[in-house]
């Protein structure tokens, strides 16, 4: 399970509000650089800058950008992925 006080600090900031549910998504250091999430939600999460791990970039803005992140949550190996909405 992700850890929120181990995120890395290249998440973006801020928080999504999709619907009425409200999300904060961010990849810890867990995180094993495998491209699993960016493949699943490319429109929020890619490789980080230093291309060391990987990072949420956007929070989602639409249902179908939740959904996506939320698969990439799902299919994390290394469950490096939290939403602290
Ligand atoms: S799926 Fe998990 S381990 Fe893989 S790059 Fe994304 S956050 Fe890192």
């Amino acid at each position: 399970m992700a850890d929120p006080t181990d995120k890395w600090e290249d998440n973006v900031g801020g928080e999504a509000d999709v619907e009425g549910s409200r999300h904060v998504f961010y990849v810890d250091r867990e995180c094993i650089l495998c491209s699993v999430c960016s493949d699943h939600a490319p429109a929020n999460f890619r490789m980080s800058d230093d291309e060391d791990h990987d990072i949420c970039f956007q929070q989602p803005r639409t249902a179908a950008e939740l959904s996506d992140c939320r698969s990439a949550m799902a299919n994390c190996p290394v469950e490096a992925i939290g939403d602290d909405g």
